[in-house]
């Protein structure tokens, strides 16, 4: 189980989001206005970030770049989800501290797969019992 902080504005994609990862036995915790993204990652000290890129009041961006800066949350993986689908979108989203970019509208496969690939859990089915 991971905790992950999922910034995002969009309520629909909160509850997706939220449901998502509960069903794979994290514990998501939402926080829906940037300007209060960064003191609820101090206070969580989630296992991944994940952030929508348009929010009101502080960005995506912005946010990232504080992360980053930040001692105690400079290595926890971020994962950017936005609307914007150009390149040169995903190089500034990187650039500023993000190891992955998913674009809306979301794929649940892929967004799985990243959040997995972020956690380092192997995608693989689940073992047989052989110890049963
Ligand atoms: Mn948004």
């Amino acid at each position: 189980m991971a905790k992950i902080l999922i910034v995002e504005d969009n309520a629909l994609n909160v509850k997706l989001f939220c449901d998502l990862l509960a069903a794979h036995g994290h514990e998501p915790r939402p926080v829906t206005d940037g300007r209060y993204a960064l003191g609820e990652a101090i206070s969580f000290q989630p296992d991944l970030v994940i952030t929508d890129i348009q929010l009101p009041h502080v960005t995506g961006l912005d946010l990232i770049e504080m992360i980053r800066d930040d001692e105690q949350l400079k290595d926890v993986p971020i994962m950017a989800v936005t609307a914007y689908a150009a390149a040169a979108d995903e190089e500034r989203i990187r650039a500023a501290g993000a190891q992955a970019y998913v674009s809306k509208p979301i794929s649940v496969a892929k967004f799985v797969a990243q959040v997995n690939e972020l956690l380092g859990i192997e995608a693989t089915v689940a073992k047989a019992p052989e110890t049963i």
